[in-house]
């Protein structure tokens, strides 16, 4: 089931629900008065993991002095992640999508050499002492 939540007060809402939970206001699903959040639209890339290059798309919740919160689902947006400002950066789709093939890419490759060793290490004869 799709997550959905009230763009509001950000309350997780059941599907076909007529008031919000949270803020109790009327909602709607579809059309220009919508406002039942189905999908995050990012706006940044954040880098959270310290020694990796996975670059992760976010939406930008708030921009403190030194720190920023930002949400990678739904979720999130009620419980940001807080990071420091310098490892937010400018959505850019296609620097993210060739990073990630990038990665994709290594990924394979790895794991191909990493068969290709073992394939070795399986031809190995135990020493006849
Ligand atoms: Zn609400």
């Amino acid at each position: 089931m799709p997550e959905q939540i009230c763009a509001q007060c950000y309350t997780s809402v059941a599907d076909q629900s007529t008031t919000c939970p949270g803020c109790g206001q009327k909602l709607f699903y579809t059309g220009n008065d919508k406002n039942v959040l189905d999908k995050l639209i990012p706006n940044c890339l954040i880098y959270r993991y310290e020694g990796s290059d996975m670059l992760e798309p976010a939406l930008l919740v708030k921009a403190c002095k030194t720190n920023a919160k930002v949400a990678t689902n739904l979720r999130e947006i009620s419980h940001p992640i807080t990071l420091s400002k310098d490892r937010v950066y400018s959505f850019d789709k296609s620097i993210f999508q060739s990073i990630q093939e990038l990665r994709q890419q290594r990924t394979n490759i790895v794991q191909d050499f990493d068969q290709q060793i073992q394939t070795y290490w399986t031809k190995l004869t135990p020493y006849v002492f």
